[in-house]
């Protein structure tokens, strides 16, 4: 402890002598309250819908973070494009069929399809009722190449029917309630909500031949395919009472649309006076988690309090145009709430750029203050694995207001560990030196309570002024010694 102290406080004395005389404070008086205020509240509007990652709420706050990197003259990353799409695929329902001979059928009104796997080409195939699906059944019926039609008791318990059917050659079934006439609709209404959100994932979706693909279908369809009521087909228990039921031909699709999807980082840049493009990279997420629990997560902490911060930061570093050491790259990621997914693509596709990074500063939820803290606090990440960055913070936090800085979220918690779980980790995993700003969590985290009013912006400017001032030293530092041992 003491020995840390006193290297600590050495660091601190030589840079505070050579680089803190260079700095001016006058570049902080354009960080205000006011307008991270404003820019929260514009983020964290019901009419963004919570961000989702690829969805129109995200891609409408990447276009304001544009706009205002164009107004505070930032460079598009790539010299032409301000968005970086971040490989995403995303895959929705695109049209159901299902006729016979006499009718087409209409989803979610007649029957629903409960499987992931599509049905594409359209199959046309007999189909074969097979009773309540009980082993006597279908030990004695020849369902090879024929779709199945089962009447059950739950729409729970579709899936092992559906399983034991597949296996028995079946290449899809039908199923009804048997006596419950407002299942189907239940069914219907909760799977047509499933049905209208995208899929998203990194790899384009594949669909293994076994998967099974069933269908539930209501009382109507069912004695039409049939030409009896549902009364008495529940009654027949036998495969010899089945055999003599007609078997109409069914076509059967499920046709998916699978796509790149539409998610973006944000990404801009301000040169600076070199032509070696060595770059320190200031990050926050925009995206966060759209609607749960019967509401809209708008994510004002989390984390529209960040990219406001990036967005103001902009703004502050914009008069120093060519002056600093570094460039500096504004960065705004997608898709953190589903893994990093955006802070991985930007750093592990040097390619798509011409910097070199050298330093990541981010900054995830830095708008609350926690049950552990009345006032004037801020926790940093990562300081542990880079003592270099710990000691500019410090540096950074004597020519400010000076706030707690404070280290609990270094160790691993009960939560997991703060390295990995926002998107500085993307850069410490290519040994790059990061540093996280964090103001703890909170009961409304990831709740439709994250709300812009519970932020507190004389605080938010204060941190937001530190990670200026920290930041620019970086810019200003030589280089960075990097320990990687996580
Ligand atoms: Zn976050």
């Amino acid at each position: 402890m003491r020995t840390a102290f006193f290297l600590l406080l050495s660091v601190t004395f030589v840079l505070s002598n050579a680089q803190a005389p260079k700095f001016k404070t006058k570049y902080l008086n354009n960080i205000s309250d006011s307008s991270l205020q404003q820019h929260v509240y514009i983020l964290a509007s019901d009419s963004l819908e919570g961000r989702g990652t690829a969805t129109e709420g995200e891609r409408k706050a990447a276009h304001y973070i544009v706009e205002q990197f164009k107004l505070n003259g930032l460079q598009p990353y790539n010299d032409t494009c301000f968005l970086q799409n971040i490989g995403l695929w995303s895959w929705q329902w695109h049209t159901f069929t299902l006729t016979d001979a006499h009718h087409t059928f209409e989803t979610y009104q007649d029957f629903v399809y409960l499987s992931s796997a599509p049905i594409e080409p359209q199959i046309t195939a007999k189909c074969v009722f097979i009773g309540n699906g009980s082993d006597s059944i279908i030990n004695h019926i020849d369902l090879d190449g024929k779709i199945a039609f089962a009447s059950i008791e739950n729409f729970k318990s579709w899936y092992g029917i559906a399983s034991k059917t597949k296996r028995k050659g079946a290449i899809a079934i039908l199923m009804v309630h048997q006596s419950d006439s407002n299942a189907f609709n239940q069914v219907s209404e909760k799977f047509k909500a499933i049905h209208q959100q995208p899929s998203i994932g990194t790899q384009e979706p594949m669909f293994s031949s076994s998967m099974v693909k069933a269908f539930a279908v209501n009382q109507s369809l069912t004695e039409k395919l049939f030409n009896q009521p549902l009364d008495s087909l529940k009654h027949l228990t036998s495969h010899q009472q089945i055999k003599d039921l007609p078997t109409p031909k069914l076509t059967i699709g499920c046709q998916l649309k699978v796509e790149l999807a539409d998610a973006n980082n944000v990404v801009g840049y301000l040169p600076g006076k070199g032509t070696n493009k060595a770059a320190v990279v200031i990050s926050a997420h925009y995206d966060h988690i759209g609607e749960r629990y019967n509401g809209i997560c708008v994510g004002a902490d989390d984390n529209a309090s960040g990219t406001a911060a990036v967005i103001e930061l902009a703004k502050a570093f914009a008069p120093l145009k060519g002056k600093l050491n570094k460039d500096l790259i504004f960065l705004c990621t997608s898709g953190e709430e589903k893994g990093l997914l955006g802070a991985f693509y930007f750093a592990d596709h040097p390619q798509e750029h011409s910097f070199d990074i050298k330093a990541n500063v981010n900054i995830d939820m830095i708008g609350r203050i926690d049950s552990t803290h009345k006032n004037n606090y801020i926790y940093t990440i990562g300081n542990n694995h880079y003592p270099e960055f710990d000691s500019l913070v410090h540096v950074a936090n004597n020519m400010n207001v000076p706030l707690k800085i404070q280290y609990d979220y270094n160790k691993s918690q009960g939560f997991g560990n703060f390295l990995r779980l926002s998107d500085h980790y993307a850069f410490h995993r290519n040994n790059i030196p990061v540093l996280g700003f964090f103001s703890g969590l909170h009961n409304d985290y990831h709740t439709p309570d994250d709300t812009p009013d519970k932020i507190d912006y004389q605080l938010m400017e204060k941190r937001v002024k530190l990670i200026f001032t920290t930041t620019y030293l970086a810019t200003q530092k030589t280089a960075f010694s990097s320990q990687t041992d996580e």
